[in-house]
């Protein structure tokens, strides 16, 4: 089906932050599938834990102990604030999940008017049917049939209107600490502390999605880890990163929140799968290595350094620069889908987003010499982008 608007680039081979095309030409990669290759292209940890499952097992049905999914389920309850994870093969199944078990878990207690999901304009919680009703982005939405219902988008940023958004019937609200696709829009601590003080007030639940800015991208392992326990929510999804690239995603929740998931109530044939939970198991571990925490929050260091400073020299292509950590948007003043080709043109791969934003997204793991090549990459790409402006008035 065209419902994908490509690039004319196909690649063969990757190896860490670099792309090679079927022709050998090489890119710097700084969008990392979308936050997925987090560690870079073929890293040799990754690669041996698929290819040692893959001579072993690869799939039984969930009917089954499954132990490398007890592992890394026990893995990710230890780094977070979780007690239940449930496993899926993307993202958009984990905010499935999420929903389900936020309404189940109301519907329990008696409070079976409680279904609506409070969401954000801007947000992108995935394309599934439920998916798109939570993020409410009516150009996902169209043609679809009519909005579902137990679904209320608010502004972004704006405390007053989610607070009259609440009621009787509110169930959760779901956010991402980070905003990925609306344009790398970060929540100050203040801000998800107050959302979580809020969802304690309404005896509501806060879900979490941590699908693109999880997993080390702002330089914690959790962007809600920067609140240092403050705003600890009660469901999380996350995916992305988790694979490095092999299709794994999750819902996490406190044994509280999780607790009418019971026998019957949700299931997966693959969710879980002895080959996502070996790679998911590996790119764990290397992801919550304090050592590429800290490295993530030196790179995006100077990645905000350097782009502040095209920034002040390109004020005609550079408006802004947010984000959090190496989940970077750069919101121009020239339109971002053709700045992104002016950007491939010097090799430099880099994502989209709303409000006129690209996106820096890049492993994790890169090096501060890749970062600083990046960095010259982006300078010729404003270039690029001031001529062409130029040029046209
Ligand atoms: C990518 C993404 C999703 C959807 O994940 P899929 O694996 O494409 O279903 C959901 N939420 C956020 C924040 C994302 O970035």
């Amino acid at each position: 089906m065209g419902v994908y608007n490509r690039a004319p680039l196909a690649f063969e081979r990757g190896e860490g932050a670099r792309l090679f095309t079927t022709d050998g030409e090489a890119y710097l990669d700084c969008m990392a599938g979308i936050a997925v290759n987090a560690l870079g292209h073929a890293h040799p940890r990754l690669v041996q834990a698929l290819k040692d499952q893959a001579e072993k097992l690869w799939h039984v049905s969930n009917i089954f102990k499954i132990p490398g999914q007890e592992a890394l389920a026990k893995r990710l309850c230890t780094e977070t604030f979780a007690d239940v994870v449930f496993f899926t093969n993307s993202g958009a199944e984990a905010v499935e999940c999420a929903i389900k078990t936020a309404r189940k878990y109301h519907w329990a207690r008696g409070d079976v008017e409680r279904i609506d999901i409070i969401g954000f304009d801007g947000s992108f919680h995935g394309r599934t049917v439920a998916a798109v009703n939570a993020s409410g982005n009516a150009s996902y939405l169209e043609g679809f049939g009519p909005p579902l219902p137990g679904f209320v988008q608010v502004p972004f940023g704006d405390p007053d209107a989610l607070k009259a958004a609440i009621g009787p019937t509110t169930a959760a609200i779901i956010i991402e600490p980070v905003q990925g696709e609306g344009g790398a829009r970060a929540m100050s601590v203040a801000e998800m502390t107050a959302i979580r003080q809020l969802c304690d007030d309404n005896g509501i639940l806060l879900i979490f999605d941590e699908i693109q800015c999880g997993l080390g991208r702002t330089g914690r392992l959790f962007a809600h880890d920067w609140a240092d326990g403050q705003a600890n929510p009660d469901i999380m999804c996350v995916a992305k990163a988790l694979g490095g690239g092999f299709p794994v995603g999750a819902c996490l929740a406190t044994i509280e929140a999780g607790s009418a998931m019971s026998v019957g109530s949700h299931g997966s044939t693959y969710g879980g799968n002895p080959l996502a939970m070996a790679v998911g198991g590996a790119a764990l571990d290397e992801l919550a290595k304090p050592e590429l925490l800290a490295h993530v929050r030196e790179v995006a260091g100077y990645f905000t350094q350097q782009l502040s400073g095209l920034r002040d020299r390109y004020p005609d292509v550079v408006v802004d620069v947010r984000g959090k950590g190496l989940l970077i948007g750069v919101k121009l003043a020239t339109p971002n889908r053709e700045f992104m080709q002016h950007a491939r043109e010097e090799h430099l791969l880099i994502a989209g987003g709303g409000d006129n934003c690209v996106r820096l997204l890049p492993p994790l793991n890169l090096t501060l010499d890749e970062a600083r090549e990046a960095v010259e990459r982006f300078e010729r790409a404003c270039d690029r982008a001031r001529a062409k402006a130029r040029a046209a008035a």
